[in-house]
């Protein structure tokens, strides 16, 4: 496995980052989760577009051209040979000294690593999720703004242990005033009397790359699409619930709460929009 770290390839075993970096001192910096089908890279200008705007909002100098930045992801791949996978691509603040001064970070780093995905199993994707509502809040706009997606995932990761707590794969989390706004790495839908419906982002959730291209798809489908705030009963009452995200593409959710959702198993138009997700997957994407 080669990592690109800096415009080096370094083997897993080497590569490492200085217990100085503020990305390891204090979640300075941003992220990418991304995928590769067939050896293409899935909404490649989409994740860089976010990645450079949430580097732009914390004010982070990524040290790679768009251009540059592409061509080292397609390079990452294919070094390591992968056909199907995932990218992580992480930009940190770099080594610093101990103080929370960015100005003392002179090199921000840039990390690349391809992996393998253990995803859901087909049974998952047939039968849904069980999920749970948690009581952690998600955070509102401020500098914890959901559409910067920052290393500061510590909200998340209480999200994911009230969820390993509670024994099941996601969570929904909602935000201050009570309204739905994602789970803990997944944009939620619930679909209800043939209507889907996400909540808006304001709400307080990522704009998630897997959400834009699902609402596309409602498009496409012909299936009404609203953004609209709702609240925890309205998904106990849909007919259909399901999470997206870049790793869990479109899972769909039978259980929430201990309310059954549906017919208790993935809904026609889930089914349906996990269907043309993987048929865009295939041929489109950046090689
Ligand atoms: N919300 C959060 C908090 C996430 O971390 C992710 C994963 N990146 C998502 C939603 C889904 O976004 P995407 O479809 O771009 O992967």
């Amino acid at each position: 496995q080669w990592i690109y770290m800096n415009g080096n390839y370094v083997t897993k075993e080497d590569a490492k980052v200085s217990v100085f970096d503020h990305g390891f001192l204090y979640g300075d910096g941003i992220f990418e989760g991304i995928r590769i089908y067939g050896g293409n890279i899935f909404k490649c200008k989409e994740h860089l577009d976010r990645l450079y705007d949430s580097a732009r909002s914390i004010m982070l100098n990524i040290p790679l051209s768009y251009e540059d930045m592409q061509a080292a992801l397609v390079e990452t791949i294919r070094r390591n040979e992968m056909r199907d996978g995932y990218i992580r691509l992480i930009v940190s603040r770099g080594p610093g000294n101990l103080g929370l001064d960015p100005e003392r970070c002179p090199e921000a780093w840039v990390i690349i690593i391809v992996e393998q995905l253990a995803i859901y199993s087909e049974e998952a994707y047939r039968n849904g999720l069980v999920s749970v509502s948690v009581s952690q809040r998600r955070n509102i706009p401020d500098a914890l703004n959901p559409k910067i997606k920052s290393l500061n995932y510590l909200n998340n990761i209480l999200v994911k242990i009230q969820a390993n707590l509670a024994g099941v794969g996601e969570a929904i989390m909602l935000n201050a005033q009570g309204y739905v706004a994602e789970g803990s790495s997944d944009n939620i839908f619930i679909v209800k009397r043939g209507i889907v419906y996400t909540p808006p982002c304001y709400i307080g959730a990522l704009e998630g790359i897997t959400r834009a291209t699902i609402i596309e798809l409602c498009d496409k489908l012909g299936y009404t699409l609203k953004e609209e705030p709702f609240t925890m009963h309205d998904v106990y009452v849909a007919d259909e619930v399901f999470f997206t995200g870049t790793a869990a593409e479109v899972i769909a959710v039978r259980e929430v709460d201990g309310r059954v959702i549906g017919s208790g198993a993935a809904g026609p138009i889930t089914s349906r929009l996990l269907e043309a997700y993987r048929q865009i997957v295939e041929v489109e994407g950046v090689s």
